[in-house]
């Protein structure tokens, strides 16, 4: 379980805290998190609004709660509806991996265990299917076009595999180490380059990286039904790194089967929630 105060920085300032709470008091990360716990209880009672506004819980799903429970506890303690996800499966060592297949439980399953409850607390926004419409539409509906005008204008278009940002062309972060990520939601193996008496970037040999990254994905991309609209992050796929020595996976993969079963799980939605449509081109995905 984790508290953050809004912030991107949210997950990475929250494992910062309990690393420096074990190195500095002496803890065990057990104890760490009871005391968070203990000091997410004072937040709220002595500067409800704070607590209000500025706080919101971020949950992970593993094989010793559910999405029920963790809706249930963050809802009856905070009055508050967390972000439930699930465990990241990008650099586990390869002796832990049975381990986290054991405790690993997919997001999906416990989410439609759920929602079967009649008085379930599941917000229609936060379900999957309605993220998983909003993600189809966002790239088959005439918002698309719309957004990229770029794109729309090119005779040509190219496209990547997977739908991964370039560098620097949305964000930039600097963690507390002085290393510069793409993104403060991928593992510090991917940074580019540092910060210490100056800024070390090395252009080439980021294009290099990212060229051996794009050749390995191709292989898989190039035969999976979701090419152009999984909106997957390649930093998040297991054993990226490793491409040429070993295998590397992508759990998304979709074949014809696959893609045919998503598509009719969307337009099942679509037909029993119909106003999904106006909503998700109007409210959710932003033209630019
Ligand atoms: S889901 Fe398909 S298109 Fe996306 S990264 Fe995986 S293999 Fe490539």
């Amino acid at each position: 379980m984790e508290l953050y105060v809004f912030s991107p920085y949210k997950n990475i300032v929250m494992q910062e805290l309990i690393t420096q709470l074990t190195e500095k008091a002496g803890v065990t990360s057990e104890q760490a998190h009871k005391a968070i716990e203990t000091i997410k209880d004072f937040v709220k009672e002595k500067f409800p609004n704070f607590f209000e506004t500025n706080v919101d819980f971020n949950a992970v799903l593993h094989n010793r709660n559910s999405v029920k429970s963790i809706y249930e506890f963050f809802h009856g303690r905070y009055h508050k509806i967390p972000r439930v996800s699930e465990m990241n499966r990008g650099g586990i060592v390869e002796e832990k991996n049975d381990l986290f297949q054991k405790m690993f439980r997919d997001i999906r399953d416990s989410e439609k265990e759920y929602y079967k409850e009649k008085d379930n607390l599941l917000l229609h926004e936060d379900l999957l299917p309605f993220h998983e419409l909003s993600n189809f539409l966002k790239y088959f509906s005439i918002n698309s076009y719309v957004s990229d005008i770029l794109s729309t204008l090119c005779v040509e278009n190219k496209y990547f595999p997977a739908s991964t940002c370039f560098p620097f062309s949305k964000k930039i972060f600097l963690t507390t180490h002085g290393q510069l990520m793409p993104c403060e939601r991928i593992d510090y193996k991917y940074s580019l380059g540092e910060v210490n008496e100056g800024v070390f970037l090395n252009i080439s040999q980021i294009v290099q990286q990212y060229n051996a990254y794009y050749k390995c994905l191709e292989k898989y991309c190039r035969h999976c039904y979701l090419y152009r609209f999984c909106g997957l992050c390649m930093f998040h796929l297991e054993n990226l790194k490793k491409e040429g020595t070993e295998k590397m996976v992508c759990h998304y993969f979709h074949n014809q089967k696959n893609f045919q079963f998503k598509l009719s799980r969307i337009f099942s939605f679509l037909e029993k929630h119909p106003n999904d449509f106006f909503k998700i081109l109007e409210d959710i995905i932003i033209v630019s």
